[in-house]
């Protein structure tokens, strides 16, 4: 009885939690003092990459696995601000005053017999928060330029570079390059380990020719 009962609470947290996930405070998801008490994300393991917080801290690690299979999907909200906040500041020296081009904002996709077993897609949640951020129309969300067309097994932590992306290959297609032609590309994720998965995405999206790849995610 009290595992079931434990099991409603947590299901219960996850989508009503009550308190700060790192001091436990009231009526927060992650309060405004943590979230900038995180540390800031080392170097990302390609240049195309930007992060913004440092995953090997305790507490962003715990916020980041609720938010991925916790069903904790509050924290977009609370994270799609600082990506934004970091996607501008990173657009600054590329943005052409007279252009009106929209730049593309693509989560990176799960198979979707994943996304039925897992209920919804992290970073696609974090893009649609992105694009709210969005006031003066930059961005277009862009969830169904990228598609997943192979299931992966889940990838280890210890597994280098070379045998994530031999775990990837084929793993994602472009499925509209008339719409990613010529066009400047936002990849979304949460997390990212050695870049494999930005990389496979990256390169399944350049077949159609974009102008630029960029990615952002909220740690590494
Ligand atoms: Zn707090």
């Amino acid at each position: 009885m009290n595992l079931i009962l434990n099991f409603f609470s947590s299901v219960l947290d996850a989508i009503f939690p009550q308190k700060c996930v790192a001091c436990k405070k009231d009526g927060t998801l992650l309060c405004e003092q943590c979230l900038c008490g995180f540390p800031v994300a080392p170097p990302a393991p390609l240049p195309f990459i930007h992060s913004v917080f440092d995953y090997q801290h305790s507490p962003t690690k715990n916020t980041l696995w609720r938010f991925k299979y916790k069903n904790a999907r509050g924290f977009a909200k609370v994270f799609a601000e600082r990506l934004y906040e970091e996607i501008i500041a990173e657009l600054s020296d590329n943005i052409d005053a007279g252009s009106d081009e929209k730049y593309l904002l693509v989560p990176v996709p799960l198979h979707k017999s994943r996304l039925r077993e897992r209920g919804y897609n992290q970073s696609s949640l974090l893009a649609k928060e992105i694009a709210k951020y969005d006031r003066s129309g930059m961005f277009e969300f862009a969830p169904d330029v990228l598609k997943r067309v192979r299931k992966t097994k889940p990838q280890a932590r210890a597994e280098k570079r070379s045998a994530r992306q031999a775990n990837l290959h084929g793993a994602f297609t472009c499925s509209d390059y008339a719409r990613v032609h010529g066009r400047t590309i936002i990849l979304i994720d949460d997390i990212t380990t050695t870049g494999a998965t930005l990389l496979a995405s990256k390169k399944a999206l350049s077949l159609a020719r974009p102008r630029k790849v960029l990615a952002f995610t909220i740690a590494h």
